[in-house]
């Protein structure tokens, strides 16, 4: 007897656990774990992974597999254990862990067909009788029989037999037919075949005898050259004299692309010294975290592709993460140039059918190389050789909805799995990071110096607060005018960087650069527009707008905030000459935008490249010898702890983009605060000084890397039932965990309602509680019936990044 035990496709607790089927006879010898079954479940029918097979069962009335989903696995054994782990980690059903897995086109109910990649004869007769004269046929209509699905599946992993996922994917045609002479028959054989009253066919034959006599073409191109309709060349496939073949083609997003080869570069001293000891690690299959901190320009990319070199040379796969925003075109051409066909890219930008395709070239051991955002971690390689997550302290490689998962914590469990070298790699490494590389969980690597020695740009504070007395409302400073002025002159280039996020939030005096903060927290105040409140999200303290600076008195206190669009306006209002290209949400949501606009400013199309976070990173243009940033403090006023270390990146990111070449680089910054830490140290490009700063600080607030953090949203329609529960929540906790640890609120969320629902968080403060997830899973399970009846949602993020 066999059988298998299962995960189901509700996310629910009663159902998180594994559910024991039987495998009937039919199937027995086609099922493996990683594939995918439907199941009976109650009246139901629902989808389910297999994760393991075994022989015996407790469970007395066990029930049979109906179908088989998938005729090979499409999680490996290693994703399976994968994912048990990310479950327990993450506080998340088992099946949300394996769903995230699988590219979106497979998680759709998406109708599967299997095509014959050679003539029909060539197949055994199985086979042949199941497609009888057809090229392709549907999955649900093949018998569930286990001999044939043996046989199916043998041919699929040679490729003779391709399963496709019809997803509905207007971007690309995927599949054409052609049409090609039946071989190894004479001219007299297939004239009679067709039989001579079919003058239209014989016709049809003859042209094709003479132009296309031994190879397949497509059938477009048999209907446009010969002039032949399609119901005559389908008559000449029935009678045999033709054969009719569906050519699958990838979607592939860079197909009208070139990609200029490239080698090698001879390396820096520094560059080979920091290569050295990941490249021995790949070779010697030794499991160890690097942490690569390079300034920006300190060639790091190349450090990546030549240790991804030594990954392919030892036969093994390479992981490389990038930030979605810093997916440019750029950074794709870097890896697609150097190894060309060998490299799959999955990013957001692509449709549901391109990433499928080139998630399946993973799968079927197609490519070496995998670069994408945040979920490539879960490249489906079997062999790794190493992962690179660039731009490691980048918020965006943590997941804010199920799982919850930081990309980085998965990528060092799977090195760990395959004995394989981590890459972290920064100009400004996240605190808990460099903590970790001081005291020596990670190995810290360092390029201290820009290729070619070339300097590191000067950079300019400007004191905004000034500006405002002495008469400028413009959100331009005179100095920055100034410089914008000369580059136009000298016909050079500028990149304008303005942060949107934390658009209206804070309150700040324009007059003194003065910001509402909370007493106890040290953060800065949120303005509620509804009650007109300021709240702090942390411990819920509370108070009333203001209507004069505390500090100055100034009238000039507001939110603040400014659009790009409105910058644009002004921009060319003061310079009528500039050619500005604006990029952000509005003019890159169109497929394909966001490069064109970047080839057209680097072509020099344009003088002054205005944008948000998008053109902060990873661009490389020569010519770009000014950076300005127009307003440092957005982020900084973030209700956020990490609102210091994300400015200081930040900065430092954008003042990366200037002077690359052997042109000289200036970097303006704007401010209201010249004073604060994390811009003073920016300015000096002074990572070390700024990381001990804001160590202090996070050591003074209890915050990583000195305390781990948990939050714990509760949301409800009805507000005294989140209170309540939140405050149960909060006191079981506080009667649960340790004294050492802290628990804070609850409080309400700094969106304190959300479609329609009211939310309250706790946070968790805490060095050592080995058994807080399990506790927390108590939580989530005893509320677990209210949740289900009663729409009451409690949320559980470990390891938070963002605070709303
Ligand atoms: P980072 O990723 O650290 O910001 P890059 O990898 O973009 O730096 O390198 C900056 C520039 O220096 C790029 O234009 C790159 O082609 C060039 N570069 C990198 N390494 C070398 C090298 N060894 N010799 C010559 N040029 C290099
Ligand atoms: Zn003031
Ligand atoms: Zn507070």
């Amino acid at each position: 007897m066999m059988f298998a035990q299962i995960v189901v496709d509700v996310p629910a607790g009663q159902t998180d656990r594994l559910f024991d089927y039987k495998v009937p006879e039919s199937l027995q010898g086609a099922v493996s774990p990683g594939m995918r079954v439907v199941v009976p479940f109650g009246p139901r029918k629902l989808q389910g992974f297999i994760i393991r097979l075994t022989e015996n069962t407790t469970v007395k009335k066990v029930r049979n597999i109906d179908e088989l989903l998938d005729v090979t696995p499409v999680l490996t054994p290693e994703l399976l254990d994968l994912g048990s782990w990310l479950s327990e980690e993450t506080i998340c059903y088992q099946i949300t862990a394996y769903q995230s897995m699988i590219p979106a086109a497979m998680r759709a109910k998406a109708k599967k067909v299997l095509y014959l990649q050679e003539e029909i004869v060539h197949f055994p007769v199985f086979i042949q009788t199941l497609f009888g004269k057809r090229s392709s046929i549907e999955w649900n209509k093949v018998p569930m029989d286990k001999d044939l699905l043996s046989l199916i599946r043998k041919e699929v992993r040679d490729g003779r037999i391709l399963l496709e996922y019809e997803v509905k994917d207007q971007a690309r045609k995927q599949s054409y037919k052609t049409i090609q002479v039946t071989p190894k028959k004479s001219r007299e054989e297939l004239e009679g075949m067709a039989g001579n009253r079919a003058k239209k066919q014989l016709e049809a034959l003859r042209w094709l005898l003479e132009h296309y006599p031994e190879t397949p073409v497509p059938l477009k191109q048999v209907e446009a050259e010969g002039g032949f309709t399609r119901a005559v060349l389908q008559a000449l496939v029935e009678k045999g004299c033709v054969v009719e073949k569906t050519i699958e083609q990838y979607r592939d997003p860079f197909k009208d692309k070139e990609f200029q080869k490239t080698v090698p570069l001879s390396l820096t001293n520094d560059q080979a010294e920091v290569l050295h000891p990941v490249r021995e690690a790949v070779g010697t299959q030794t499991h160890e975290t690097f942490l690569l901190r390079g300034v920006t320009g300190s060639g790091k990319t190349e450090v990546y592709l030549q240790a991804i070199q030594k990954v392919i040379e030892e036969g093994k796969e390479a992981i490389v993460l990038v930030p979605e925003i810093s997916l440019t075109p750029q950074m794709v051409n870097r890896f697609k140039s150097r190894f060309g066909s060998q490299v799959a890219v999955l990013h957001s930008a692509l449709s549901i059918g391109e990433k499928y395709d080139e998630w399946r070239k993973i799968q079927r051991k197609e490519v070496k190389v995998a670069v994408g955002a945040r979920s490539a971690v879960f490249a489906p390689f079997e062999k790794l050789g190493l992962i690179i997550i660039d731009e490691e302290h980048e918020g965006s490689y943590k997941q804010e909805d199920h799982p919850r998962y930081h990309a980085k914590d998965v990528a060092i469990w799977r090195g760990r799995y395959h004995k394989c070298p981590v890459l972290l790699g920064s100009a400004t490494p996240s605190l808990e990071s460099f903590a970790r590389a001081q005291k020596g969980v990670y190995r810290l690597l360092e390029l201290n110096n820009r290729v070619n020695n070339f300097p590191m740009p000067e950079v300019e504070l400007v004191d905004m607060r000034e500006e405002l007395k002495n008469g400028n409302r413009s959100v331009f400073s005179n100095i920055l005018l100034e410089k914008l002025e000369d580059r136009l002159q000298k016909g050079e280039q500028v990149v304008l960087f303005l942060n949107r996020r934390g658009y209206s939030t804070f309150v700040m005096c324009r007059s003194c650069g003065f910001v509402t903060e909370c007493p106890h927290c040290e953060i800065s105040l949120t303005y509620h527009h509804v009650n007109k409140q300021l709240k702090c999200h942390y411990c819920g303290h509370e108070e009333s707008m203001v209507n004069k600076c505390p500090s100055c008195d100034s009238e000039h206190i507001r939110f603040f905030g400014t659009g790009t669009q409105k910058v644009e306006e002004e921009l060319t209002r003061l310079l009528p000459t500039a050619r500005v290209i604006r990029m952000d949400v509005d003019t890159t949501s169109r497929k394909g935008a966001h490069e064109k606009l970047l080839t057209k400013f680097g072509s020099g199309q344009a003088d002054i490249l205005l944008g948000t976070q998008m053109i902060a990173k990873g661009l490389d243009f020569p010519n770009i010898t000014l950076a300005g940033v127009l307003a440092a403090d957005t982020l900084l006023n973030l209700p956020d702890f990490r609102a210091p270390e994300r400015t200081f990146q930040l900065l430092t990111q954008v003042s990366g983009r200037a002077g690359r070449d052997k042109l000289k680089g200036e970097v303006v910054i704007q401010t209201y605060n010249p004073e604060h830490y994390s811009i003073v140290h920016a300015k000096e490009h002074d990572f070390l000084s700024f990381s001990r700063q804001e160590m202090t600080q996070r050591k003074v607030g209890g915050y990583p890397p000195y305390f781990f953090l948990a939050l714990i949203t509760v949301s409800h329609e009805d507000l005294s039932q989140v209170i309540t529960t939140s405050e149960k929540i909060a006191s079981h906790l506080r009667e649960r965990l340790s004294i050492q640890t802290k628990v804070l609120g609850p409080t309400v969320s700094p969106i304190a309602r959300l479609k329609d629902r009211y939310r309250y968080q706790c946070m968790i403060k805490y060095r050592n509680e080995p058994d807080l997830t399990k506790t927390l899973r108590e939580i989530a399970d005893h509320f677990q019936s209210e949740m289900a009846k009663d729409k009451l949602f409690i949320s559980i993020d470990m390891n938070p990044h963002m605070f709303m």
